[in-house]
């Protein structure tokens, strides 16, 4: 097993074993690509979730929320351009049917192929070595392209199962927000510019998916469209890529795990794009978690000139109407998510003993504080810990436990990130103070119950 092996696979044994990640549908023995997230696992993407809300929604003045429905209207994808070209290129394997993404393998043979046209890609295909990368053999097909869209059936096609009734499950949340830019501007009367945030599930027939929750078939997104006028895109673009980059350091990740990379080929649309990278060590690279693009009045003009509505914004200050330009920042939550945990996944050597803690942002962290009485058949121990713990749960996801040995419980806490420990001992009866234990630095100290709180808050 290499070393990236090694780390991928404690990271979805680590997942799995502490209620982080399960693979879909086990007991049936698994889908490939679908997963679904436990408890700590669904604390954790909440409030990785909440903090992107914070923001992009609570911080502005500018920013507006939206939660659209995953099926719209198929015309949707039509007009999107999404139905003709929203594919990838695939290879295939003849002999052991392993099916390949072409501009991966010219990715890895250091050849830019984001967007590439299909004869390109066979072009350049043909001049390297390709063999399959599961049986190695050199039966492979020429490259074709591969549609991501995900088809579903509406109404009741008992006989007819014709195109009427199909619709698209969305393969990104943005196509929502276009689709009530109208209502949006009618509603809450936004002045340019503005933008409008929503977090929700994408669906992509991905063709290789594969690393973990890295790529999915179905995964969350986090997309804020924000709507502007042509000659404010240079500075407003410059300025979210700032806030999104900086938003991930904010959140502990370091600089030097994360990059820009410029799109080298840009879709007809677009005028500037740049993804941020961030350096996973269980994937042995860089790799994308969010787009930051501009994308000028493409999508607005082509919903307008396919519906027949007016989707123009009228300019008080020039007295005429335009079409708003947009720029986008759209990332993956369950990528950020896997960022988080690869960022936070520590081994440590403890006194001759292996500490596993994960070293993640307290404000993302799933379970804040832990209670613990001392011993748990001491009842005057259970009983002030656990009204301690009752108080303590108003205000943070808490945790009350008392099997195993102290040591045990600690140990289990700094897996799922548990910033604070809180144990109530013999002492804590007569002197009313508790030992108070850090994550990190795994130092303990005496607090006050009358100052728990306050101290908590402080450091929370
Ligand atoms: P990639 O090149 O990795 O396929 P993309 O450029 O197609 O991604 P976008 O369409 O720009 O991705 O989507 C925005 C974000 O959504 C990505 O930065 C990524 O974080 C997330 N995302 C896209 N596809 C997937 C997927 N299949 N699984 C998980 N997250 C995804």
């Amino acid at each position: 097993m290499n070393q990236k092996n090694t780390q991928l696979e404690k990271i979805i044994s680590f997942a799995k074993r502490r209620s982080f990640v399960f693979s879909s549908s086990e007991i049936y023995g698994g889908m490939e690509s679908i997963y679904d997230y436990g408890h700590y696992g669904t604390l954790l993407k909440n409030n990785i979730r909440d903090a992107w809300w914070k923001e992009m929604v609570q911080k502005r003045d500018d920013v507006y929320a939206l939660d659209s429905a995953i099926f719209m209207h198929p015309q949707t994808w039509v007009s999107s351009g999404h139905t003709e070209g929203f594919d990838d290129p695939q290879v295939d394997c003849t002999d052991c049917k392993k099916r390949m993404r072409a501009d991966h393998i010219l990715e890895d043979n250091g050849i830019e192929a984001d967007k590439a046209s299909i004869e390109f890609i066979n072009k350049e295909l043909q001049k390297l070595d390709i063999k399959c990368a599961s049986c190695g053999s050199k039966n492979l097909t020429e490259a074709r392209r591969f549609s991501l869209m995900i088809k579903s059936n509406l109404g009741s096609p008992t006989e007819d199962l014709s195109e009427e009734h199909v619709v698209y499950l969305r393969p990104e949340t943005c196509g929502g927000i276009y689709l009530q830019y109208k209502n949006m501007l009618d509603s809450v009367h936004p002045k340019l510019p503005f933008g409008v945030a929503q977090v929700g599930k994408a669906f992509r027939n991905e063709i290789v998916a594969r690393q973990f929750i890295f790529r999915t078939r179905e995964f969350e997104q986090m997309e804020m469209q924000y709507f502007l006028r042509p000659e404010e895109m240079k500075e407003k673009y410059e300025m979210w890529k700032e806030l999104r980059f900086n938003w991930y350091t904010q959140y502990g990740i370091p600089k030097e795990k994360l990059r820009w990379h410029e799109h080298e080929v840009l879709a007809h649309y677009a005028s500037e794009a740049y993804d941020i990278e961030f350096y996973f060590d269980c994937l042995n690279g860089f790799k994308e978690v969010e787009g930051v693009h501009a994308r000028g009045d493409w999508d607005l003009s082509e919903h307008s000139k396919h519906s027949g509505e007016d989707l123009t914004y009228f300019d008080e200050d020039k007295k005429e109407k335009m079409i708003p330009h947009i720029m986008e920042t759209s990332a993956g939550l369950n990528r950020v998510f896997l960022m988080f945990l690869d960022n936070a996944y520590t081994e440590e050597d403890v006194e001759g003993e292996k500490r596993v803690v994960l070293k993640i942002d307290k404000r993302l962290s799933p379970i804040k504080v832990a209670v613990f009485p001392l011993m748990k058949n001491k009842t005057e121990l259970v009983e002030k810990s656990k009204e301690l713990y009752d108080k303590l749960k108003e205000r943070w996801m808490c945790e009350f436990s008392t099997t195993g040995s102290i040591g045990k419980r600690y140990r289990k806490q700094d897996e799922i990130g548990t910033p604070y420990c809180v144990t109530v001992d013999f002492d804590s009866l007569s002197d009313e103070s508790v030992t108070v234990r850090e994550r990190d630095s795994m130092k303990q100290e005496r607090v006050k119950i009358s100052d728990l709180e306050k101290y908590l808050k402080e450091r929370l």
